[in-house]
């Protein structure tokens, strides 16, 4: 089989070049073509000798996702349905923001933590990303940009559970900051989970990118009714991993909470919210709920969803209300589905 260059990290295609009688050096300079020039065959690597691009071709592979749909929504959000070499599809969403764009990654195709609210747990676990799936989904969408420089920033919020698929995350978030990768800044790149406590501590000593924990409730009987994980790491255990996680300076961790009418939406659960996060380098996004086809749950009231807000600010929290854009192209956070509806 050829080898696949387009996940391989610095080391991984060094050694593939030294294997194949070329020096360290050939290895990544195909690997800053691939990633930082975003080259998508070995014929455009004209820096290379003729004879090496021959051999590229010969021995090696550079993979791609097809990009199978575009969808644009009213607000200018982009939703890129890519299929796999398997038949599997995900989805990435492309986000306009001020001043540059933001784009939001899948990690898995379906996801396996069962949240009781999102689409993608619907369609039930169908396998892990490898790295160069996770880093496709950037290369393509930069591609088809007009000024690929605008897209700053990546959320790994798609589908999936990146923690979940820690291996193929770690290896991916490496190609995106490495600076012969796509060299994108660690502070502009967000990873969020669900809560997967060994895996967090991992992250805390292999990753220098930024902490998202979607918590959705402040006591664990609602917590464990909503998303199946609290069941194995329950409140106490997670905000312990929160306070031990190791922020840089300025840094905070970012804690989304969903919004559910008549669930988790009152003035109790905003005290709770608000005890639990005490004396954490906390940042609050609460995200009314996106409903999905056929979901029995509905965000509450927009009196409510400000209600909820002030408690938290009062409290001196940054707690900003995230409406989450793409909603009429089921973009928007959990309802990626991967076509399937
Ligand atoms: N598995 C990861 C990343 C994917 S979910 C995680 O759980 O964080 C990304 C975000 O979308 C999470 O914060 C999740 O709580 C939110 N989300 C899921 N379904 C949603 C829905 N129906 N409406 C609004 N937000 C939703």
């Amino acid at each position: 089989m050829k080898a696949d260059l387009k996940g391989m990290t610095t080391h991984e295609i060094e050694e593939w070049a030294v294997s194949q009688g070329l020096t360290p050096y050939r290895g990544r300079q195909i690997r800053h073509w691939m990633l930082g020039r975003l080259a998508g065959s070995f014929e455009e690597m004209t820096s290379l000798p003729k004879t090496l691009r021959a051999l590229l071709i010969e021995n090696a592979n550079i993979s791609h996702l097809e990009n199978t749909e575009l969808l644009e929504s009213k607000d200018g959000t982009r939703k890129y349905l890519f299929r796999l070499a398997d038949g599997n599809h995900i989805e990435s969403v492309l986000i306009p923001e001020r001043d540059h764009l933001t784009l939001c990654i899948s990690s898995q195709a379906g996801c396996a933590m069962g949240c009781r609210f999102c689409f993608t747990a619907k369609q039930g676990f169908k396998r892990h990303l490898t790295s160069s799936e996770i880093i496709d989904q950037v290369a393509q969408v930069k591609r088809s940009l007009d000024d690929p420089a605008r897209l700053t920033n990546i959320v790994m919020m798609g589908m999936g559970e990146p923690l979940h698929n820690y291996y193929g995350t770690l290896k991916a978030v490496k190609n995106l900051i490495d600076q012969d990768g796509m060299n994108f800044s660690h502070r502009k790149i967000t990873l969020s989970t669900c809560g997967l406590v060994p895996e967090m501590e991992k992250m805390g000593k292999d990753m220098t990118v930024n902490l998202a924990v979607s918590l959705n409730a402040a006591d664990d009987e609602t917590r464990t009714s909503l998303m199946p994980v609290n069941k194995k790491f329950p409140l106490e255990t997670l905000m312990s991993a929160c306070r031990k996680f190791p922020l840089p300076n300025r840094r905070m961790i970012t804690f989304e909470y969903i919004l559910i009418g008549g669930v988790n939406d009152s003035d109790g659960d905003a005290t709770r919210l608000s005890r639990l996060l005490t004396g954490l380098r906390a940042k609050i996004n609460l995200i009314p709920l996106n409903p999905y086809p056929g979901s029995p749950m509905a965000p509450p009231s927009e009196g409510k969803i400000l209600c909820f807000q002030k408690i938290l600010l009062n409290d001196n929290y940054t707690a900003i209300i995230r409406k989450s854009k793409g909603s009429d192209i089921l973009a928007a956070c959990g309802q990626l589905s991967g076509g399937v509806s």
